[in-house]
């Protein structure tokens, strides 16, 4: 890849502020987005390698096997190739790591934000090929695909500020005779391990605050996308980052992840995905292995189960407009998605006559016609959406959807789905399902609207739509969610302005985007001198 495609267009040394989206409302902003489609499309089904210590691996070679990245919207279709490692690359790449930590560790932070303003520069400058590629290996639609990237590049120049200011941050009470400081200074090799739905942002967020923070990294970007995760890794590269403190080598996360997690050199773990997972590895990180010199640290970020409680005293139309953006954008599969309606009796015949109205406005398809929802990401994501439709048909009543698409390509979709009369302990309400299903749930009032709205063992997301003042108040007490909004919906969290992060069986609440972040990639050390 060459750096001379990436060409600066605008200083980044000015205060944070949010990437702004791409208005496709703007013929010019379409046709400059559908090119790099076109590029992406012509050069779909290329061989890209990962890389340790600088050397590169190609699909292939070094002992890696062949990981074919598909379309979810056409399968058959070959979106690119990556190297598929092993533990054995695994083992190589932390050892690389160690020792680039060695010289990482002493650069000064406003070099190693540097960096990260010049990679965040190159992106800005390539954003529609970063989002293109999503449209094509994950099927995102484009405003999907291009947020994105947004938020990529917000966390690239949010982190590389931010490890500037936590070079300065550390505050002690002075003390006669003494020279007292309180330095952060970074923890060592650690193992990003990140999820396929946010392919480029929550990667190059993971990824770039532990780098910015001063740490090294194996990274092993989702199999279900490779290929955008490899690309975001050799962007990084182009932009300065220094052999062996980024190495980045696909594989499953059953042996290369395992490696990771287990191994005796890793000094922290950064994962985000499922509940499932992220608790397997929290158990295994706690165990010291032979040589270990330190108990490993595990940011980790996990499912939701994410609940809009509709009161009745709420806009009915703005209620109803943000459930349906937030259950089936990118088809329900963000772990801020709206799986669950929380409606006060009152209002709810009403308002699921809105529901359904907003579900029939939801077009599917293939990603690159910019449809507003497109496929699930793989087979087994759209085997486990019909199964708990299955399971919403003997739990409560089809408003909408419920039935796979057919199409030549066989594609991975599924019509947005509702399903109404859910019993709060229904499966539907507690489960994570992570597709276009929204369950709705009808409650008394809204003290048990809250109950409702706390009952699961999750706390990402959520919100509330009311016009009473003095319930906004109680919900900000009582609605125990990490991120929680008021009349407006539950998704699309921003940079610096919404640091993200969940309660309970949703993680260990890391507020990514947010001033406490990279804290959880550094360690204080006080230095006292007698003076
Ligand atoms: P998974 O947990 O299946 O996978 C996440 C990552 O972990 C992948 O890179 C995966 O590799 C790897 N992995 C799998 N098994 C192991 C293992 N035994 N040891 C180490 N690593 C392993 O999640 P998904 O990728 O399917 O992502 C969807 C989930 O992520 C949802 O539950 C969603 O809610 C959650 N999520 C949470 C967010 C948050 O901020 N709280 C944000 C985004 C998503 P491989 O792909 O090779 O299996």
């Amino acid at each position: 890849m060459s750096a001379a495609r990436y060409l600066p267009t605008r200083p980044s040394m000015t205060d944070f502020t949010n990437e702004p989206f791409t208005d496709f409302s703007d013929p010019a902003n379409r046709e400059a987005f559908q090119a790099a489609l076109d590029a992406e499309i012509a050069r779909m089904g290329e061989a890209v390698p990962g890389f340790i210590d600088g050397v590169e691996i190609a699909p292939g070679e070094d002992g890696s096997g062949e990981l074919t990245s598909t379309n979810p919207c056409a399968p058959s279709e070959v979106v690119g190739v990556a190297p598929q490692c092993t533990s054995e690359h695994a083992e190589r790449a932390l050892e690389a790591a160690a020792k680039a930590f060695l010289t990482w560790r002493d650069v000064p932070a406003a070099e190693r934000a540097a960096v990260l303003f010049k990679a965040a520069e190159m992106m800005r400058s390539a954003k529609h090929e970063f989002s293109a590629l999503m449209v094509l290996e994950v099927g995102k639609n484009w405003a999907e695909a291009d947020g994105d990237t947004a938020e990529a590049i917000d966390f690239m120049d949010f982190y590389a500020r931010e490890a500037v200011r936590w070079d300065t941050a550390g505050r002690v009470t002075p003390v006669a005779g003494e020279a007292n400081e309180l330095r952060y200074v970074p923890l060592g090799v650690g193992a990003v391990i990140p999820p396929w739905n946010f392919p480029n942002a929550i990667l190059c967020g993971m990824t770039s605050a532990a780098i910015a923070a001063g740490n090294t990294v194996v990274l092993k970007p989702a199999s279900d996308s490779p290929m955008i995760g490899l690309r975001v890794a050799h962007l990084l590269r182009e932009a300065g980052v220094p052999d062996g403190v980024l190495n980045v080598i696909p594989g499953p996360g059953s042996k290369v992840g395992e490696t990771m997690v287990n191994h005796a050199i890793t000094r922290f773990i950064s994962f985000t995905g499922s509940k499932e997972v992220g608790l397997g590895i929290y158990e295994k990180a706690s165990r010291v292995g032979e040589g270990q010199l330190w108990l490993k640290r595990v940011v980790a970020e996990m499912g939701g189960k994410d609940s809009i409680l509709v009161d009745e005293t709420a806009d009915l139309d703005e209620a109803a407009a943000g459930v349906i953006s937030a259950a089936y954008g990118y088809t329900g599969q963000k772990c801020s998605a709206c799986s669950r309606a929380i409606v006060h009796r009152d209002v709810y015949d009403e308002f699921v006559e809105r529901l359904k109205a907003g579900v029939a406005e939801v077009s599917v398809g293939d990603t690159r016609d910019n449809p507003a929802m497109g496929p699930l990401v793989s087979q087994s994501a759209y085997q486990t959406t019909l199964d708990y439709i299955a399971i919403g048909r003997e739990e409560g009543e089809l408003l909408a959807g419920g039935n796979a698409i057919e199409t030549q390509a066989g594609g991975y979709y599924v019509e947005p789905t509702i399903f109404t009369g859910i019993a709060p302990d229904a499966r539907l309400s507690q489960e994570e399902v992570f597709g276009p299903v929204l369950a709705v749930i009808p409650c008394d009032d809204f003290e048990h609207g809250i109950e409702v709205f706390n009952n699961t063992e999750y706390g990402l997301t959520g919100a509330l739509y009311t016009n009473d003042e003095s319930r906004i108040e109680e919900g900000k007490r009582r609605l125990h969610v990490g991120n929680l909004y008021f009349n407006r919906k539950c998704t699309g969290a921003l940079v610096g302005a919404h640091p993200f992060g969940g309660f309970n069986m949703s993680g260990t609440d890391s507020k990514a985007g947010g001033g406490d972040y990279l804290g959880l990639f550094l360690q204080a050390k006080t230095i006292s001198t007698k003076v």
